[in-house]
């Protein structure tokens, strides 16, 4: 019988397959030439120690014992090009996942996506950090595959469900992600390689007869009797469907206008906001790992840090070790921050951002606007950020002592943040509670992380655009709007995910209970 093992090994060991093998062959007591495969079932850090160990569980199977590698392979897709058809709003992992499993049950996705393709988009990217002009139909959050493609890629959740995370992952690996992603205890793919994993998506859903619309803003919903009749988009065109997906993002905010507009039922949600910290990569490492030097067998160190200051927890949030910081504004006027990572996560910085959890009472300056009161909050204090840095995509910046200390920061030194960076006293950027909320926290991160309150770290602002501001309700079997027929609102956009895999599984559910109501 194979032999499944827990064990603590070295960084050297676990990353050698031949020292895994000895080391192996010592702990069950063979000798290494009858060890004839070993299939790593989880690898996680412990970083608890001063002397890093990593965690394994493993499979050994020795010589004489059947072994069959596994092949991760996608479901059998059926040809769908003459099926019923439903529009899926959003090409996001909401709206993706949601259109294979559509394809999956028999349905035909017709997938309508205000951005470009992946590689479209790489050009509004490129001008957005070096020109500072911001296409509001293509940028880190709209285009193909929505915000989590030029990002970190990191792919955990909160999702006590594991079966619906290891499908969303064993799909991600069919499409071409290393199949790490489903031994290591924070997976992630980075910025060079989800792309092509998205383009894949996409040819596969043409295949198999789904149809993909790129540059097609969804500008109204059609709706008699309480019932979703189709949508009409920017050029006027109308496309008829009485199934709707509605996986438009947490920046979408023309969608949650428009819904508003035609009254159709949205609510205020919570969200969380704050700054964009950086600090080198080094220090990060130095810190978590207790070292000086991170030796080549460990991983840039993540960090993840909570406190509760002033009645409200305060966190650190979408954490990108080796990363970079990104101009995630959706529309002129405003400024965002957000991280991302290539695989390797090989760059100087980490950088990570640090949020409040905001309560409703903190819209109440806005709550003219009603549902969309959290909208706006959220877009004055990105307005503010613009003008501040001097209306460009650079943002307000300032060193973390400083901040904590209410100085303005004498100078500040060239972060990853390609548009650049302008020196303000954030206090200004956030209301007083916020501010003081962050001063405050940042001196109590430092207590837990020695060395991470520093003036050699540099706040970005703002970042904003951490869940939506909204929650597009529905109903809690059928997934249907509570009062449109049809209508699925859907992902992070709708308030019912948080990252990429939340967002797939929800897409995922949303096309399941389409087929179930037709059945
Ligand atoms: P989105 O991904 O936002 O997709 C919505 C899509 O709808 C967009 O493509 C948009 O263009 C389209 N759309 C909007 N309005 C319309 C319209 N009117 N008509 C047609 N199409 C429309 N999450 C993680 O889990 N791990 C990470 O490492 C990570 N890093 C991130 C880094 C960055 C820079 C950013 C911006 C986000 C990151 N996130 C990360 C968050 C993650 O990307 C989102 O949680 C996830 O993408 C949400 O999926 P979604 O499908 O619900 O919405």
């Amino acid at each position: 019988m194979p032999r499944e093992l827990l064990l603590q090994v070295t960084p050297e060991i676990a990353a050698n397959e031949s020292l895994l093998k000895d080391y192996l062959s010592k702990q069950i007591k063979v000798s290494p030439q009858e060890i004839q495969h070993i299939v790593i079932l989880k690898r996680s850090i412990d970083a608890r120690q001063k002397a890093i160990k990593i965690n394994l569980k493993v499979i050994i199977y020795l010589k004489g014992e059947a072994f069959q590698e596994t092949k991760i392979e996608l479901p059998l897709y059926k040809d769908v090009s003459s099926a019923q058809e439903v529009i899926v709003v959003g090409a996001g992992p909401a709206g993706l996942f949601a259109a294979l499993q559509l394809i999956e049950l028999g349905l035909k996705p017709i997938v309508i996506e205000r951005g470009k393709d992946v590689r479209g988009r790489r050009r509004d990217l490129k001008a957005i950090n070096r020109e500072h002009i911001v296409n509001e139909d293509s940028n880190y959050c709209f285009g193909e595959g929505g915000a989590g493609t030029y990002s970190d890629g990191k792919l955990y959740t909160r999702s006590k469900k594991r079966g619906d995370v290891t499908r969303i992952l064993e799909l991600l690996v069919a499409f071409g992600a290393s199949e790490d992603i489903l031994v290591e205890a924070h997976p992630h793919i980075g910025t060079n390689k989800l792309p092509k994993i998205i383009e894949d998506i996409r040819n596969k859903i043409i295949e198999f007869g789904g149809q993909v619309l790129f540059d097609t803003r969804v500008t109204d919903i059609l709706v008699k009797n309480n019932e979703v009749e189709g949508i009409v988009t920017q050029n006027g065109d109308k496309i008829l469907a009485n199934k709707l997906i509605l996986a438009t993002g947490h920046s979408a905010r023309d969608i949650f206008e428009l819904l508003d507009k035609k009254k159709i039922l949205i609510e205020a949600k919570p969200f969380a906001l704050g700054v964009r910290a950086e600090h080198s990569q080094e220090l990060i490492d130095s810190i978590q790992y207790s070292c000086d030097y991170r030796g080549e067998h460990l991983p840039p160190a993540p960090y993840s840090i909570v406190k509760q200051v002033n009645g409200r927890g305060m966190y650190s949030f979408c954490m990108c070790p080796g990363g970079v910081i990104a101009p995630c504004a959706t529309s002129p006027g405003e400024v965002v921050t957000n991280g991302w990572s290539p695989s390797k996560r090989d760059q100087a910085t980490a950088n990570s951002g640090i949020v409040i959890e905001l309560k409703l009472e903190d819209f109440k300056p806005f709550a003219k606007f009603g549902a969309l009161a959290g909208v706006e909050f959220q877009k004055s204090i990105e307005q503010k950020a613009w003008h501040l840095a001097g209306r460009t995509q650079k943002v307000p910046a300032q060193r973390m002592i400083d901040f904590t200390q209410n100085k303005v920061s004498a100078d500040i030194p060239k972060t990853s943040y390609v548009p650049g960076t302008t020196s303000v006293e954030m206090g200004q950027v956030f209301p007083g509670f916020l501010s003081q909320i962050l001063r405050e926290g940042f001196k109590e991160f430092g207590k837990s992380m020695r060395g991470y309150l520093t003036n050699e770290a540099i706040l970005h602002a703002p970042e904003s655009r951490t869940s939506s501001p909204v929650r597009i309700p529905r109903d809690a079997y059928t997934l249907e709007h509570l009062q449109i027929k049809g209508l699925y609102p859907c992902g992070e956009g709708a308030g019912y995910a948080g990252g990429i895999i939340s967002a797939a599984i929800d897409g995922e559910k949303c096309a399941l209970m389409i087929a179930e109501s037709l059945k």
